[in-house]
């Protein structure tokens, strides 16, 4: 079936045609990967549409943005206004929201001073791995390719550029029959996944790879390890050694897309039970909860379209 998209999005302060949303084939951003985004979801909930954490996903935009010296051309309340405009103006509930800013047509040098662009987008989505993923889990296998060193790529800005290494990454797995690959640090400790962060679990506590082993600092990753607190279950941020993978009572990965998606089996060898474990099963729960009314949202992560 051809790709579906959806009528209208905004760009540079107008909501446009899906078809005249264009920009220069000589724009910085194509050559160089200069581009910053975010990924966002909106649920349907009992009170009615809410979009996850807006306010923090916009903070880490425009922190990605500050990294590579873009400065935006709109307030965070402008783009947070925009994000609603966008999913009311296409009838949209359950989506996901695409902010992105790039580098323009600004000359040809690599530190050219550009007109910085900005565009967000929003499709419907649900389950990013598929339904069943989220309930029996995917394979996984640790990629060959690593993530990039600390004094290389910050891999804590949401930057277009990095995706070079989320697509190796991604696509050496599939290619490979594996539902998604595991990327390791550059001295070889457990990294994260090409689009998402990484928990292991061992008597009953969660672990996780922290800020200095080249991830993203995931706000689905956050919500978690609150979500835990909250919950007594214990989390520690730590170094971790690609075989705990292999010992680990469970295994998954969160995400804004991914959500939370248990690992049945890395690189052939099978996780815990081979399904989703309890403790993950609970914090899907406490997760989804937010969504169904079931979890108290005392944070306010929940912003109302
Ligand atoms: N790591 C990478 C490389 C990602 O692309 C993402 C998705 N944004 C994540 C982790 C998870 O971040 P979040 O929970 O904020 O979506």
């Amino acid at each position: 079936m051809a790709q579906q998209y959806p009528d209208w999005l905004w760009q540079n302060g107008e909501m446009k045609p899906w078809a005249q949303a264009t920009t220069h084939v000589m724009s910085h951003a194509l050559h160089y990967g200069s581009s910053v985004f975010e990924g966002i979801r909106s649920y349907a909930t009992p009170d009615g549409a809410a979009i996850f954490r807006l306010t923090d996903h916009l903070k880490r935009f425009y922190n990605s943005a500050k990294i590579y010296d873009m400065a935006l051309p709109y307030t965070r309340e402008e783009l947070a206004a925009v994000c609603r405009d966008v999913l009311r103006k296409n009838k949209q509930t359950a989506s996901y929201i695409r902010p992105v800013a790039w580098r323009g047509l600004g000359g040809f040098g690599i530190s050219a001073e550009t007109p910085i662009e900005v565009a967000v987008a929003a499709w419907p989505m649900g389950p990013y791995l598929g339904p069943e993923a989220l309930e029996n889990g995917i394979t996984a296998c640790v990629s060959s390719w690593h993530r990039f060193a600390p004094n290389t790529i910050p891999a804590g800005a949401k930057a277009g550029g990095n995706y070079l290494s989320g697509q190796l990454i991604a696509r050496e797995a599939r290619s490979r029959g594996f539902g998604e690959g595991i990327a390791l640090t550059p001295n070889g400790l457990l990294s994260e996944g090409a689009g998402e962060n990484l928990f292991l679990v061992f008597d009953g506590a969660l672990h996780t790879t922290p800020a200095s082993a080249s991830i993203l600092s995931g706000i689905t990753r956050h919500s978690l390890i609150t979500l835990a607190h909250e919950n007594g279950i214990e989390v520690i941020e730590r170094d971790l050694p690609r075989e705990y993978l292999y010992l680990a009572d469970e295994v998954f990965m969160c995400g804004t897309a991914a959500e939370i998606t248990p690992i049945r089996e890395v690189d052939g060898k099978q996780v815990g039970a081979g399904k989703a474990g309890p403790v993950t099963r609970h914090l899907q729960e406490l997760f989804f909860g937010l969504f169904n009314g079931k979890t108290n949202d005392q944070w306010g992560w929940l912003e109302a379209v």
